[in-house]
């Protein structure tokens, strides 16, 4: 029988990794039965941590070593845990994650939190924002943002105009209510975003500007299901917004070829007079290109550059010419009534709308949009 190094040294089928190290790294959790080593751009770290913390507080750890798991980790996790219950190992297990460009700083305090451990970050200063941030994205990506809860209210007891006010770091005020799941914080600034946010042409990309110069956008960093829901919420607002404009426009498509009789006569000259409805159509035709509406549709593109901010001051100016009464003088001259100017009509009181839906922003339940 020949000498077999690897069976004089260790267990049958034991990979050499699984030896015990002298050096763990980081002890979050010293009779942890894991050594996590986690890979960033700023180097990587091994954290000996308890595989019951990691699967209980986390959905990404939960899917990967969990008990239905089907990963090869999980596989693999088993196995060593298997080996050791027979005395036969006495090693942690090795998992390797990697948190590309995510901080070692906000790894260490995330896994203290999640092992029930003290760690350094009590304060409730507002400049810890950057701080909060690392370790939002960190629990985003390990879905565990429900263990922050109760210590992100210590942390974010600040007053409202603080975050409000705090515009170049909007998105990151989102991102850290969101999955720290703070609802006052989420409520204030995501109606701020929906003030400020808006697109570009040909980019699917949503900035919000923080400026009134427009040198300051913040390219944002919101997660997707926050940020669809808030652009199709902004949507929603600027239809309201700019409803009658559209319905006239609507209603005027192809005119005066396609305008027939039995056009629904809303915004038409009350006697369908030419000369009325070029008024009324020309009219709301400007003010649509004014505020950009040209490409309405339902893409959010089409009112690219425009924020709600910007719009409702806008909308609230607008002004129908006032025409003086002409009178049909038996020739072809146009005729124009003064009462069909769509301004009298209580519907296109586009003053009373703006107003109506700056209010709705501010009685609006945003909660809803996360996901
Ligand atoms: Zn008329």
């Amino acid at each position: 029988m020949s000498w077999n190094p690897s069976s004089e040294f260790t267990p049958p089928s034991t990979p050499e990794k699984d030896k015990p190290k002298p050096n763990p790294g980081t002890i979050i959790n010293l009779v942890g039965d894991i050594n996590l080593e986690v890979k960033s751009f700023n180097g990587t770290t091994v954290y000996a941590v308890s595989s019951h913390q990691l699967i209980d507080g986390s959905k990404f750890f939960s899917k990967l070593l969990g008990g239905g798991s089907t990963f090869a980790e999980a596989t693999a996790f088993k196995a060593h845990i298997l080996k050791k219950s027979q005395n036969q190992l006495f090693s942690r297990f090795k998992l390797t994650i990697d948190i590309e460009e995510k901080s070692q700083e906000a790894m260490t305090t995330l896994l203290q939190i999640l092992h029930g451990k003290p760690h350094s970050l009590i304060s409730d200063d507002i400049r810890l924002v950057d701080t909060w941030y690392k370790i939002a994205r960190l629990a985003d990506y390990f879905d565990c943002g429900g263990i922050f809860e109760d210590w992100a209210r210590i942390w974010l007891k600040l007053p409202t105009a603080t975050y409000e006010s705090d515009l170049q770091n909007l998105d990151k005020w989102i991102l850290i209510s969101e999955v720290f799941r703070n609802p006052a914080i989420f409520e204030a600034v995501t109606k701020q975003a929906l003030l400020l946010m808006f697109t570009k042409k040909d980019s699917e990309e949503v900035f919000w500007k923080v400026s009134q110069t427009g040198n300051e956008d913040v390219f944002t960093a919101t997660s997707p299901g926050v940020l669809s829901a808030l652009v199709r919420k902004r949507e929603d607002l600027i239809k309201k917004f700019a409803e009658p404009l559209l319905a006239i426009a609507k209603h005027y498509e192809g005119y005066p070829k396609t305008l027939t009789t039995s056009t629904q006569k809303t915004y038409r000259c009350r006697l369908s007079k030419d000369g009325c409805d070029m008024l009324i159509s020309g009219a709301a035709r400007y003010w649509i290109h004014q505020l950009s509406l040209t490409e309405w549709g339902e893409n959010c593109g089409s009112t690219a550059d425009v924020t709600l901010q910007d719009l409702a001051p806008q909308l609230s100016v607008i002004n129908f010419p006032t025409w003086t009464d002409v009178t049909y003088n038996g020739g072809y001259a146009p005729v124009y009534h003064s009462s069909c100017n769509p301004l009298l009509a209580e519907e296109f009181n586009v003053n009373k709308k703006a107003t109506n839906v700056l209010k709705d922003l501010v009685g609006l339940n945003l909660l809803e949009l996360r996901p």
